[in-house]
């Protein structure tokens, strides 16, 4: 066997038992602390509540070893199985060779990806969420979020597929430059085009109306010297009762949306201050700091790629016999996930010193207390786990566990008087 299938598959597997692994701590951490509402939360979370947030962080995680499970398995049968090939050979069949068999190429095995994860969808919205009384999602509503989905997919990434391998082709031996180059332009883009051409095709978005609250969102702008953009309220609750509020768009184009369900709960003190969190992202350079670090990490992929490409046993170490362009694309896609995991946990690290950073900020120019309140009741309102599992969290999470956060930003709130 090649030295690339045995790391490969070993790869696979150390990444998968330690998913399962860890989805199995926080299963039973979380059912251990079941019955006690943690110090700092009681009187604020009902403990029928508390007991039900973690049945539902319990199933969550079942669903996802199983999906962890399956995810290997496919990733297996399309490389080492022979499916990358096999529907490499139909598409060369069907368009020939050239880009258009090779667009087919990648398009076809995407597209049995997403039939796969089209089980784990319905059940996570008909079952999982149902059973928690989040889901509002209609069979309807449903079936056309999936149609507009997959047609947005088959157009926008059969345009980038087309993009990346006419430069593959193209571009001769540092093709992975100008495919990085034509990338990053293909992302700006797309951020610079969702909020007005993307997100409105799946839901509405009206502009906020309250008075009062708009006056505190302006005088908090103001403040942090933000230069006062739209503010949108989108119709969240269409689909689930899951609370969100979140910045979209680059530049002028910039939007702040809140669900509608985010609005229903929190009072207006605790909306400025939710906002101030989010302000604080930008205010504090976390966002084109992310940005940043996902160009590198797109440059090192794409050099990686641009290097795999060219050597022969990459491809019949992973199950393609024949090399191509697309199949190149399509295996990196595949097994890079395999290797990159051991980049998530830093990354993860560096996202939960950014959300106490924007705690800090939104305690300074708003109101600390008022983002405790308001963390505290969006954990309750979605059923989030107070008691997670340390190595879980420090695997995962982008945002630090419940206790430590709201005892912080409770500290905080002393301190500053
Ligand atoms: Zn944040």
């Amino acid at each position: 066997m090649q030295f690339i299938t045995t790391a490969f598959v070993a790869a696979l597997a150390i990444h998968l038992l330690l998913q399962v692994w860890l989805a199995r701590r926080q299963i039973s951490h979380v059912l251990g602390h079941r019955a006690a509402v943690p110090e700092g939360f009681a009187g604020v979370v009902p403990a029928a509540e508390h007991a039900r947030a973690a049945d539902y962080e319990a199933a969550g995680q079942r669903l996802a070893i199983v999906e962890a499970i399956v995810g290997t398995l496919a990733t297996l049968a399309l490389t080492l199985g022979g499916g990358i090939a096999g529907v490499g050979r139909w598409a060369t069949e069907i368009a020939g060779g050239g880009l258009a068999g090779g667009v087919l190429h990648v398009l076809g095995v995407l597209a049995c990806l997403a039939l796969l994860d089209l089980p784990f969808e319905v059940y996570r919205t008909f079952g999982l969420e149902q059973r928690f009384g989040f889901n509002r999602t209609s069979v309807s509503t449903f079936v056309l979020d999936r149609v507009k989905a997959w047609a947005l997919g088959l157009l926008l990434g059969g345009a980038v597929v087309a993009v990346l391998l006419w430069i593959m082709a193209a571009a001769g031996s540092s093709w992975w430059l100008v495919g990085w180059a034509a990338w990053l332009a293909i992302s700006l883009l797309a951020t610079l085009a969702w909020p007005r051409l993307i997100a409105p095709l799946f839901n509405r978005f009206t502009p906020l109306a309250d008075a009062d609250l708009r006056g505190r969102i302006d005088a908090l702008l103001e403040r942090c010297g933000f230069h006062a953009r739209s503010v949108f309220v989108m119709d969240g609750s269409r689909r689930s009762s899951h609370g969100n509020a979140y910045f979209t768009g680059l530049g002028r184009g910039k939007r702040i949306v809140f669900f509608d369900t985010l609005l229903g709960t929190l009072t207006h003190a605790q909306i400025e201050s939710v906002l101030a969190h989010e302000l604080a992202h930008f205010r504090l350079r976390h966002v084109p700091q992310r940005l940043v670090a996902g160009a590198v990490l797109s440059l090192a992929g794409f050099a990686i790629l641009g290097w795999l490409s060219s050597r022969q046993w990459f491809y019949a170490g992973l199950g393609v016999p024949e090399p191509s362009d697309a199949a190149a694309l399509l295996l990196f896609m595949l097994a890079a996930p395999a290797f990159a995991w051991l980049i998530g946990p830093p990354l993860a690290a560096w996202s939960r010193r950014h959300e106490y950073e924007a705690d800090a900020f939104a305690a300074r120019h708003s109101d600390g207390g008022q983002l405790a309140e308001a963390l505290v009741r969006l954990y309750r309102d979605n059923a989030t786990t107070l008691t997670p599992d340390r190595l879980y969290t420090a695997f995962h999470d982008s945002h630090p566990d419940p206790v430590s956060r709201i005892s912080r930003l409770r500290a905080i709130g002393t301190t500053a008087g």
